[in-house]
């Protein structure tokens, strides 16, 4: 009887520098790519399909979508900073879409600074 079926493989295609969200630095990355192989007794003969890439933090191995190559430390740095309600005054962390004292939407905000 011949077992034949797919796995998923995955394979460091190319190995880059990004900005880690996590360890807030720059640091070394690897670029997965995930695809579906053909195997024959279990064993990956070739592959047949790529399911898609990931990016990998070779410091803290946390996965990212390949995206994160696109992230710099400003970026970063600019989507996490406190923001400052225009109508109180209020210091809102950068997560909270609304002002945590006057509950005036942060969008208001960004239509004002602009
Ligand atoms: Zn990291
Ligand atoms: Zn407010």
């Amino acid at each position: 009887m011949i077992i034949w079926g797919s796995t998923g493989k995955e394979k460091t295609v190319d190995s880059s520098e990004f900005f880690c969200p996590k360890c807030r630095e720059e640091t070394g990355c690897s670029i997965v790519r995930v695809s579906r192989y053909f195997t024959l007794y279990f064993i990956p003969l070739f592959p047949l399909e790529t399911l898609g890439e990931y990016v990998r933090c070779d410091d803290c191995q946390s996965e990212y979508s390949p995206d994160v190559l696109d992230l710099t430390r400003e970026e970063f740095e600019k989507a996490t900073a406190p923001w400052t309600c225009t109508g109180c005054g209020n210091k809102n962390a950068s997560g909270c879409d609304s002002c945590l004292s006057c509950k005036r939407p942060r969008s208001d905000v960004d239509i004002f600074l602009e």
